[in-house]
């Protein structure tokens, strides 16, 4: 499956759900869903049907994967490996999802999105460890550093973005030489995605 390309607020307002898509916009008042909270398409309004028990936990599985910016492979392959680890499925699940790079990224407010992480990544500008990175999927885990390359700290994305929202507690944050270090891979409490996640695990178990 191709990587989506579409207006992304549309994925918002499918959700009926800000999924902080597109950096600063998201939270001034220009946000679609603040605008219109009707499903987009033609018949969106119309479109008030219940949903099925599959359409609820479809859902769920949709908006997670959406606010991270995943494909359906290998959401699944998260699911699987979440699966395989002691403790609650759908919390692993999520935190292997805040472990990938990209994510760590964008909540060390070194980008404004996760789409945007994601391209600075892609393009070389960060260093795991010491050692450059270019894959956004990277899983990172306790102990890990992230630092913006010497000859990228001027970009323009990363100067903007950097400081502008608050940093998670499972993450430090050296503003001055402009790296992050994990702490600790976050608990639930931690994650501030609104998705019952236990409703994903049941749309995989079936
Ligand atoms: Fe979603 Fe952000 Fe667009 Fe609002 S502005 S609809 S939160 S992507």
């Amino acid at each position: 499956m191709a990587r989506y390309t579409g207006a992304v607020c549309r994925l918002c307002r499918r959700e009926n759900k800000k999924l902080f898509l597109k950096g600063e916009r998201c939270y001034t008042d220009k946000c679609a869903v603040t605008r219109r909270a009707t499903v987009p398409g033609q018949h969106g309004k119309a479109r008030t049907r219940k949903a099925s028990e599959y359409g609820v936990q479809l859902r769920a599985k949709q908006q997670a994967r959406r606010y991270y910016g995943i494909l359906e492979s290998q959401f699944a392959k998260y699911f699987d490996m979440a699966a395989a680890k002691p403790g609650v499925t759908g919390e692993n699940l999520l935190r292997i999802c805040e472990s990938r790079l990209d994510n760590v990224v964008y909540r060390l407010g070194f980008a404004s999105s996760r789409k945007e992480a994601r391209q600075l990544v892609r393009h070389g500008h960060f260093t795991v460890n010491g050692k450059k990175a270019n894959i956004p999927s990277i899983l990172l885990k306790a102990g890990d550093t992230v630092a913006v390359k010497s000859k990228s700290d001027k970009l323009k994305g990363v100067v903007e973005a950097f400081g502008s929202r608050p940093v998670p507690k499972w993450l430090d944050c050296d503003k001055t030489n402009m790296t992050g270090r994990v702490i600790e891979l976050p608990n639930r409490e931690d994650i501030d995605l609104d998705v019952e996640e236990h409703l994903i695990v049941e749309l995989y178990s079936k």
